[in-house]
């Protein structure tokens, strides 16, 4: 950031994320003209929207899936072929 005074890059010096916004302060070492910038949304609540997202698609990954009976037919074949094929084995 530059500073509006004297024109210097100004030295980051603070940040404040209690709002739930990316809040930064910076001081400029020239003159001591403050300023601050907001950074949209704080990090940590990005964060905490994803995980909801994730949770989310989750959820809606399990109920959209196939019901409880197919998916145990399908391991059950599954186990049926891998024990068809010990038996191909053994003769
Ligand atoms: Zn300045």
């Amino acid at each position: 950031m530059i500073c509006d005074r004297c024109g210097e890059e100004m030295r980051f010096t603070e940040k404040d994320t209690s709002s739930g916004r990316d809040i930064r302060e910076y001081l400029c070492p020239g003159c001591g003209y403050s300023d601050w910038e907001v950074y949209g949304t704080a990090m940590w609540q990005i964060l905490s929207d994803d995980r909801e997202e994730w949770e989310r698609e989750e959820t809606e990954r399990d109920t959209d899936g196939m019901p409880a009976e197919d998916r145990q037919s399908l391991a059950g074949s599954a186990w049926e072929r891998i024990r068809a094929f010990f038996r191909k084995e053994r003769q």
